[in-house]
């Protein structure tokens, strides 16, 4: 039976008080929807003295999108919130869809954007299109807070920088540029409640017909997001829908991953997988950007 390990549940009212107890309580944790980390307890992957809840802390719920400004989440947004958010549909689309992507409606209700980046998975859905959107996190701990890309937060697998007593306070999305484009796309082995066999996020901007530049993030193939080097340097400066192109950029985001066999997928579906992603997302790009 899944009997857990006793710990001491905290539920503190402010960030300073989370902060506090994450700086003396010896062995202590986090929790904000627990989606993740309760698994873990009952999987005793991990044996926490100390359970700090940070889920219902004002600061880490703090949500704003301005115009012209982008938008600030905390980090205990829910998933389901950043699905459902009409501004975040609006100026963000990749990651409101990827976010709404996240297993099912009920694992979607009660986690978290800060717990999915945090819990640093591999297959994680949301942190190829915060990268892509170029996002940045703000760090805080009793020493004070600090800001680092999405891109530098997470080192490995379930690994990421976070210092002793740090947690993330919020995301900050800068304000995407009119000729910015950006999709999210995943392959699973079925239609919901999957983890990823490998997804991807592609940015353009574009000049006109052109591709001015681009970024590539690929999850689920390596210990952590990979940010393709070999297709921005296919596609820049070519116009965008051409077949050629698209057929020579899935070759190239094939020749950068060398990802594991697992339970869900043989290594060689995986390479597979990321040559129909990076042509699927380049053709549905071009759609939407020749409307
Ligand atoms: C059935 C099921 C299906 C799932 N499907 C998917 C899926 O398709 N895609 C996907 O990406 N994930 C999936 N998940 C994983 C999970 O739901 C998400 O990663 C979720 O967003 C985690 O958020 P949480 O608030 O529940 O994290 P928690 O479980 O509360 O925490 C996860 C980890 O992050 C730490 N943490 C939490 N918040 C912070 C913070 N602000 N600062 C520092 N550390 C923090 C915790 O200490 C813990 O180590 C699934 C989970 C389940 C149970």
């Amino acid at each position: 039976m899944n009997i857990l390990t006793p710990f001491e549940y905290f539920a503190p009212e402010t960030l300073d008080e989370a902060l506090e107890l994450l700086a003396t309580k010896e062995n202590a944790k986090v929790i904000a929807g627990g989606t993740d980390l309760v698994v873990q307890l009952k999987e005793k992957i991990i044996h926490p003295a100390n359970v700090i809840d940070i889920k219902h802390i004002p600061e880490l719920n703090e949500f704003k999108v301005e115009d012209g400004k982008g938008a600030v989440i905390g980090a205990c947004t829910t998933d389901a919130f950043c699905e459902f958010s009409k501004e975040l549909q609006a100026k963000f689309p990749a990651f409101s869809y990827a976010a709404g992507e996240i297993g099912g409606p009920q694992v979607r209700e009660m986690g978290t954007i800060g717990g999915n980046l945090s819990n640093s998975g591999p297959s994680a859905e949301t942190p190829a299109s915060l990268i892509c959107y170029r996002a940045q996190l703000v760090l805080v701990s009793k020493e004070g807070e600090r800001t680092i890309p999405v891109e530098d937060f997470i080192t490995g697998n379930r690994k990421n920088c976070l210092k002793p007593g740090e947690i993330i306070k919020t995301i900050i999305l800068p304000e995407p540029d009119k000729n910015t484009y950006v999709k999210y796309a995943y392959v699973g082995l079925r239609r919901s409640m999957e983890i990823d066999v490998a997804n991807m996020c592609i940015r353009l901007d574009v000049d006109g017909d052109t591709i001015k530049d681009a970024m590539v993030v690929m999850g689920s193939v390596a210990i952590k997001p990979l940010i393709s080097e070999a297709v921005p340097a296919v596609l820049k400066g070519t116009k965008i829908g051409d077949e050629e192109v698209i057929k020579k950029a899935a070759e190239a985001a094939q020749s950068e991953v060398h990802p594991i066999t697992d339970v869900r997928a043989s290594a060689q579906y995986r390479v597979d997988v990321i040559g129909a992603l990076t042509r699927r997302i380049l053709r549905d790009l071009a759609d939407e950007i020749k409307k």
